[in-house]
């Protein structure tokens, strides 16, 4: 019989779970304290749990790390594991020090089957979800290893930020997600606030929606075109939920959202999205009068090239007259600084290792370059 996991529970499922071991509620209160709060998984060393419950418990479940294939430390502090999921499959998470706090950038499945023109991962096709014990086991070994890394004192965290981007659209592996987010929101578990927990996704509209009423956490979307004939061909998602579609989920996001913006992602790609043109198009989606408008930040992503892509980052220049336009018209924009570059563990880099069942990548490769161009315009030579 195979052990239960542990971290495949939000603090509600192993309380459900310690019942059904005849334990009360608080017992799993305590579990989970010692397996979030301090990283324990020997039952043996968890000394306020009764004797008889330790010794059940190690007959019938146990804390199930992932394993660490390898890890990359970048010249910037950036720090890639790469953990072995079996079967063929690897997945990534990224560390990324700031001076006043800690981002974990977490992988919600192996591969995706979203299929983006300009992602790594979308080009290794899909192979499967994560279960929840794999999206927090992320979480939880980088937390504990990091601590005893960093050398932290006693309740100083290493990670204060999680952001779902690594490998993966969450909203396409939701019951998953959901009690992953919730042990990280936990007071028992690792106490992140609501507002440094993100959601990136590529616009999955009725998870959207959920996501609002089971666990409003902030949340990004990635736009990355102002009209649909052109987000068609970058994010073929688009043509299932379009623009419109997309943006009124937005609306109604906010209203129950523990931020007051949206965070649009905007993947900056030479001569295919960067023109003036389409900053003005795009200032015309987010900006519309009464309730057309969406309370938003841009963060513009320098495409961080792949060979297979086809595709070019937008020269520098490009992106910050491209960043003028909004910031003229009052929108929040800034432009995301690229971090572990030299590990290969910037946006869209992630790879992992993936057994395509799907078969996306092959489809990919016989996908025509049919991307609408940019208005012409001089291009500047890249930086
Ligand atoms: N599937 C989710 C989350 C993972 S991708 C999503 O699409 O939102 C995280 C972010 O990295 C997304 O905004 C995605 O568009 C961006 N991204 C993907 N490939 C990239 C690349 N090659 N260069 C820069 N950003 C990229
Ligand atoms: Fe999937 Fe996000 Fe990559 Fe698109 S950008 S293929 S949704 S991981």
């Amino acid at each position: 019989m195979s052990l239960v996991n542990l971290l495949d529970f939000d603090l509600d499922g192993l309380a459900a779970y310690c019942e059904s071991l005849g334990e009360k509620r608080f017992r799993a209160t305590q579990l989970f304290r010692w397996i979030h709060q301090k990283g324990a998984a020997d039952f043996g060393a968890m000394t306020d749990l009764a004797k008889s419950l330790r010794d059940k418990l190690a007959g019938v479940a146990e804390v199930r790390p992932l394993t660490v294939a390898t890890e990359q430390a970048s010249t910037d502090g950036t720090i890639k594991w790469l953990f072995d999921v079996g079967g063929g499959n690897a997945i990534e998470a990224v560390f990324i020090p700031e001076d006043d706090r800690g981002t974990l950038c977490v992988s919600s499945q192996a591969g995706c089957a979203v299929g983006c023109r300009f992602c790594s991962t979308g080009h290794q096709g899909f192979s499967r979800n994560l279960s929840t014990g794999e999206i927090l086991a992320q979480l939880w070994y980088a937390e504990h290893h990091l601590r005893q890394r960093l050398n932290l004192a006693p309740g100083e965290r290493a990670i204060t930020n999680v952001v779902m981007m690594g490998m993966g659209e969450p909203l396409q592996n939701y019951s998953a997600l959901v009690p992953a987010l919730k042990a990280m929101l936990d007071d028992h578990g690792y106490g992140l606030s609501r507002r440094r927990v993100t959601v990136s996704t590529s616009g999955v509209v009725p998870m959207m929606d959920r996501l609002r009423e089971d666990c409003p956490v902030a949340l990004a979307v990635s736009l990355h075109a102002p009209n649909d004939a052109l987000r068609d061909e970058l994010v073929p998602l688009n043509r299932k939920y379009p623009l419109a579609e997309l943006l009124a989920a937005c609306r109604r996001y906010l209203e129950t959202a523990p931020r007051d913006f949206i965070t649009f992602e905007y993947c900056m790609l030479d001569g295919v999205n960067d023109g003036d043109d389409h900053a003005r198009e795009l200032l015309a989606l987010v900006n519309g009068r009464g309730d057309r408008h969406v309370s938003c930040k841009l963060n513009l992503i320098p495409f961080n090239p792949f060979p297979e892509s086809g595709l070019h980052c937008s020269p520098r220049a490009r992106v910050l007259a491209f960043a003028k336009i909004l910031q003229d018209a009052g929108i929040v924009t800034t432009v995301r600084k690229t971090r572990g570059d030299d590990i290969d563990a910037a946006c869209g880099q992630l790879a992992g290792e993936v057994k395509d069942r799907t078969r996306a990548a092959e489809r990919m490769k016989r996908l025509p370059v049919r991307i609408v161009s940019a208005p012409a315009e001089p291009r500047q030579k890249p930086h």
